[in-house]
């Protein structure tokens, strides 16, 4: 998935001044944003009150969409660099193509992971025969500065641990829930899960009180620690918790829990790219547009139509704000 704005703005990102250090509620609202022709997602973060969430940079929900007659998605190749990308699906499917010769069709619960590091190029599209409901989320991970330049790479884990407890069914996608550990590769220490509960169920999961936390609705309706969260909405909850009481009304619910250490380095995000100054995202913008054979970037094979070219930069020069380190 990609950011396919036609003006994307510069977001400025990190540091510790947006960080709670204590616990909070602050409700999130995803923005609708269309995704090229076909599919429209709710973005979560960046969002107006909140940029990041631990070194989680930016989250994309969609559907689920009933997709039985439609192409369903449909983004053509773009570049990324300085970060990760994370597909999860509750439903339907998604095929992934990059430029180091991936090509591998996520389904439900699988975790694609790849590492832009320096730079790398993909697409993701529905398959031809594709499943009539699509549900998913996009996520991003900022790389640290000491491993943002690390070769590309794609990951694709078809089982990942998962954590069960009466009424909670917990997928491990990065990082670790109650000792159980993804085999996702990882920069800095995060964690996100998949949490799957029952009707009815009332739980508490244990937290890491360094982290902060944010949920992310999927499905249904939750009292997160008191709070009701609907689909398509996101709760963030600040740092210095222990455990995290979570309540499901009368009908089944699906969360993502996202968190980390606070990201305190300064990062610029300007469309598909994270880096840490202005010049360095003009430099890889110029490079993807540029790209015949696509150098830098590489090529991604077997997509049918363009490539998608970077938008105009703004006119006021991208700097990052406060402090670098
Ligand atoms: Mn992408």
């Amino acid at each position: 998935m990609s950011n396919l704005d036609v003006r994307p703005a510069a977001t400025v990102c990190g540091g510790r001044e947006d960080v709670s250090a204590q616990p909070v509620h602050e409700l999130l609202v995803g923005k609708l944003v269309q995704l090229g022709e076909s599919t429209r997602v709710r973005r979560l973060l960046p969002n107006l009150g909140r940029r990041m969430v631990g070194a989680w940079c930016f989250v994309d929900h969609y559907g689920p969409d009933d997709i039985g007659d439609a192409t369903g998605m449909d983004v053509p190749p773009h570049p990324h660099m300085g970060l990760q990308t994370v597909s999860w699906l509750h439903d339907g499917e998604i095929l992934h193509r990059d430029s180091l010769g991936s090509v591998q069709t996520l389904r439900p619960r699988q975790l694609g992971l790849m590492t832009a590091g320096r730079a790398i190029a993909h697409a993701e599209v529905s398959p031809r025969e594709h499943p009539r409901i699509l549900h998913g989320a996009q996520l991003w991970v900022a790389l640290p500065d000491a491993q943002r330049q690390t070769a590309p790479m794609f990951e694709h884990h078809p089982t990942l641990p998962v954590v069960n407890a009466p009424g909670l069914h917990a997928t491990v996608i990065l990082g670790e829930v109650d000792g159980a550990a993804s085999p996702g590769t990882t920069f800095s220490p995060l964690m996100g899960a998949d949490l799957a509960l029952d009707a009815g169920a009332d739980v508490r999961l244990p937290l890491e009180p360094g982290f902060e936390y944010a949920v992310l609705a999927m499905s249904g309706e939750t009292e997160v620690d008191g709070v009701p969260v609907s689909a398509g909405s996101m709760l963030y909850l600040g740092c210095g918790r222990r455990e995290l009481p979570l309540r499901a009304s009368n009908a089944p619910s699906g969360l993502m829990l996202l968190g980390g250490e606070p990201f305190e380095e300064q990062i610029i995000m300007w469309w598909n790219f994270v880096g840490r100054t202005g010049d360095e995202i003009a430099e890889a913008r110029e490079a993807w547009n540029a790209g015949v054979g696509a150098g830098r970037f590489g090529e991604v094979h077997g997509y049918d139509g363009d490539r998608l070219l970077a938008p105009t930069l703004p006119a006021t020069p991208l700097k990052p704000r406060g402090r670098i380190r």
